[in-house]
Formats: structure tokens, C-alpha cells, sequence
């Protein structure tokens, strides 16, 4: 009988892996709170109809993405494939959009339904902000100043670039998009099959094809950007101006349309080139729409969503992972002889109630000096504490240091706590 595996494009997160997740889960938790940004948590199951209207029938999601299925009542079920529908429900249900401005943030899996490959799973996990009730360029110039940082604070800000458009109004978009199918219908012969199928559904999709044998034709199209209304292209330009004056670089990218239908203005992307062409680790943009599409108030809204598993390989690639996140505990406390290992547990639950910041793992399960040691190596603990038949009779701890040349040093039953203290320090 063959064993059974996880469900193909989907991955275990192993404990060797799991610090990294932490450590970058930490700098996100720190960051939110140091920008007044709440968590939010909704559930990974949603009714189907949520995302079709509002990442639209005709984007490559609701068309061929999504995790679909009929529960046992008969209801037309969706695993989430990205955060902003829900958290645009959750909002609304829950009266938090009422004449009041959020700042929310959240993270968790996402699923698609895509070819597997580095870079693109079948669950995948994304961090994600949303802000509710605020319309001008503010709050877009500081949510990219707050992805900026974050950057920073990973040490990958020289690796990204930030690409910037607007995609204006929706009245806006209407006529261009009219001038823009006549383009494509004139060119008509040089597009692919998936582009003539978008012609008539979403022609401005086209724009964002990787076809090299289309780039020429696409780069002589007519820019959405010259077709902006007069109040979407002020307040493009006054984000530019925040941006500029803190210092944040960006390349405005005409062609940067975004695969979700219910962005209007400012769109983004911060996009690297070591990751091959799976470049963008996080992307956003103002969906004004979406909350009266839903059934709401109109309510501006802009937010972004970040790939966490991009993210991981960036750092693992360019050897961003700082070592205090894969460090082992800072001690692990053998013991040799029954009598000692009873003893051992309670010694390590004195020194943890002593010494708050202790991490120290506990040798269980017997065996010689030699195989434990070996353990306590593997775990990656700067010191090794031993307790013996010895030790015990004396009222002593042995303390080696494994990561250092140094004598090996007893403690005594008085000293051992300050001198432990000390070590930590
Ligand atoms: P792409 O063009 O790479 O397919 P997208 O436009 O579909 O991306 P978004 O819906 O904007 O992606 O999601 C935001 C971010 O989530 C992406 O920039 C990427 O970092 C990440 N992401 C999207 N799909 C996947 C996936 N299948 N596997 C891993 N990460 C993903
Ligand atoms: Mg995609």
C-alpha cells in the first residue's frame, strides 16, 4: 500500500524552517502595532459567490483558480485565494465601516489552483493590509512607507523595486478601455489565443501579458495613464510628491493593470529580480468600488498583500537569515543515572522559574554521557549542563560550553543561578 502525501502544490512547514516563519511573523506582528494597524481573522472557508463578485468573473482567479466545491448542504463553498474579499465582508457584517476609518491587518493561507513551481504553491500564505474610509493619497504613500520599512527591517530594500500606476476612475477606465479594444482589434493578427479571449471580456488584462512575441505591439498601446480623470491623476501626482519626499524611489509602469477587477486608482507592486519570474513579493492598490459592490456604503479603500513564501526564499537567497533566528536554546541539561534523571526535571523547572529568559531543553529518555552530549550538540545549545551521580551526591552542576574553548566549570547549588545570569548576558 502506498503511503499517503500532502496534496500536490501544498507544503508542510518543517521545524527546521519554522524560525525564519517566526522570526519574519515577529517583524510583521511589530510592525503593524508601530503603525496602529489591528489583526483581523476571518475564515479560510468563504461562500463562492463573495470572491466571483469581487475579484470578478473574467480575472484568471474565479476563472480558473479557485478551490471550489459543494458542502454537504448543497452550498457553493471557496477556499480563500486572497484576503481583501473577506475582510471586505467581515467589515461590513460586523459594522466596522460605519462613519468610522480601520486600519486592519491580517495574515494566513491562501489557495489556487496554479501550476506548482518555485515561487507559486497550491497554499501559499499571505500578509495583507486593508484601510477603510480614508480617500486621498495619505494612507496609500503610508502603506507603502510601512512595506518600505519592512524591507528595511529585513535588509532587503536595495532588492526591490517599487512600481507604481493608476488605474483612475471607473468612468475613466470605460473610455479607455474603448480606445484600447480598437488598438487591440487593429493588431488583431499579433495576439495570442488567451489575449483574443480577453479582448472582449477584459481587454486591459492583455496589457499585463509576458509574451515576448506581443511586448513590441503592447509597447506602442495607448497609455491608460493619458486617459486619467483630472481628480485621479491629482491624486496620483500628490502620491508621488509623498513618496519623493520621503525618499522612496519607484518606476511608474503604464502597463501595471493587477489581475483583480476591482482596483481604481493607485495599483503597486514591489517586485525583485532574484527570484526569477516569480518577481512580485507583494502587491496593492486603492479598490474605492468594492465596498458599495458588495452591497455597502461607498467606502474607500486601499491595501496590499504580500507572498510569504517569496519572501522566505528572498531571504534565503540572498542569505538574509539572521542567525539569532536559527540559533538553538541557550542550554541543555543532561542527566546520567535514574536517579538524575528524575532529578533533572525538577532542576529545569527551578532554573526556568529563576531565570525567565532561559531557554533550556531538558534531556529525556536516558542513555549514556556520550549520546547525550551528542544531542545537546545537535540542538544547538551554547552550554551543556551536567547532572550525575556525582553532581548529585555533591550538590553540584557540571556546566561544558559546546560552541566555545573553555574550561568546563561546577556550579554549586549557591552560585549556579547568578552565574547562569551571567552567561546569559
Ligand atoms: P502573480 O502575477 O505572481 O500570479 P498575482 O497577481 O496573482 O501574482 P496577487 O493576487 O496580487 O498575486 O497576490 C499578492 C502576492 O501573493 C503576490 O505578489 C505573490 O507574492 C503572492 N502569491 C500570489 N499567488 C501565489 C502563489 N500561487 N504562490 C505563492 N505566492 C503567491
Ligand atoms: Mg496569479
Amino acid at each position: 500500500m502506498k503511503n499517503i502525501q500532502a496534496i500536490r502544490g501544498m507544503n508542510d512547514l518543517l521545524p527546521e524552517q519554522s524560525p525564519l516563519w517566526q522570526y519574519f511573523e515577529a517583524q510583521i506582528r511589530s510592525l503593524m502595532r508601530r503603525y496602529g494597524y489591528l489583526e483581523i481573522r476571518t475564515p479560510i472557508l468563504e461562500q463562492t459567490a463573495l470572491f466571483a463578485r469581487s475579484i470578478g468573473e473574467v480575472t484568471d482567479i474565479v476563472e480558473k483558480e479557485m478551490y471550489t466545491f459543494e458542502d454537504r448542504n448543497g452550498d457553493s463553498l471557496t477556499l480563500r485565494p486572497e484576503g481583501t474579499a473577506s475582510c471586505v465582508r467581515a467589515a461590513m457584517e460586523n459594522g466596522l465601516l460605519h462613519n468610522q476609518t480601520q486600519r486592519l491587518w491580517y495574515q494566513g493561507p491562501m489557495f489556487r489552483h496554479e501550476r506548482p513551481q518555485k515561487g507559486r504553491y497550491r497554499q501559499f500564505h499571505q500578509v495583507g493590509v486593508e484601510t477603510f474610509g480614508i480617500e486621498g493619497p495619505d494612507i496609500d504613500a503610508e502603506i507603502i512607507l510601512l512595506s518600505a520599512r519592512l524591507w528595511e527591517a529585513l535588509g532587503l530594500f536595495e532588492h526591490v523595486t517599487l512600481e507604481l500606476n493608476s488605474l483612475g476612475s471607473l468612468e475613466a477606465r470605460r473610455a479607455y478601455r474603448e480606445t484600447l479594444t480598437a488598438y487591440f482589434e487593429s493588431h488583431f493578427d499579433l495576439l495570442d489565443e488567451d489575449s483574443r479571449r480577453r479582448l472582449s471580456s477584459n481587454p486591459l488584462r492583455i496589457l499585463d501579458s509576458k509574451n515576448p512575441a506581443m511586448a513590441e505591439m503592447l509597447a506602442q498601446a495607448p497609455q491608460l495613464l493619458e486617459y486619467l480623470d483630472d481628480e485621479s491623476r491629482a491624486h496620483f501626482a500628490a502620491l508621488t510628491d509623498l513618496l519623493d519626499a520621503a525618499g522612496i524611489a519607484y518606476v511608474i509602469n503604464p502597463r501595471l493593470v493587477r489581475g483583480l477587477d476591482y482596483y481604481s486608482r493607485t495599483v503597486f507592486e514591489w517586485t525583485t529580480t532574484a527570484l526569477g519570474s516569480q518577481g512580485t513579493v507583494c502587491a496593492g492598490g486603492r479598490y474605492d468600488g468594492l465596498v458599495e459592490q458588495l452591497g455597502g456604503k461607498p467606502t474607500p479603500a486601499v491595501g496590499f498583500a504580500m507572498g510569504v513564501e517569496r519572501l522566505i526564499l528572498l531571504l534565503e537567497t540572498l542569505n538574509l537569515v539572521p542567525a539569532e533566528s536559527q540559533r538553538g536554546p541557550d542550554a541543555y541539561l543532561l542527566a546520567m543515572g535514574e536517579r538524575a534523571e528524575r532529578e533533572a526535571l525538577l532542576l529545569g523547572e527551578r532554573l526556568r522559574d529563576a531565570l525567565p529568559h532561559l531557554t533550556l531543553q531538558v534531556h529525556c529518555g536516558g542513555g549514556s554521557f556520550k549520546s547525550q552530549i551528542k544531542k545537546a550538540d545537535k540542538s544547538g545549545a551554547q552550554l551543556a549542563l551536567i547532572l550525575g551521580e556525582d553532581e548529585l551526591d555533591q550538590g553540584t552542576l557540571g556546566l561544558k560550553f559546546l560552541r566555545e574553548d573553555r574550561d568546563q566549570e561546577t556550579l554549586t547549588d549557591a552560585t549556579m543561578i547568578e552565574r547562569l545570569q551571567e552567561l546569559l548576558r
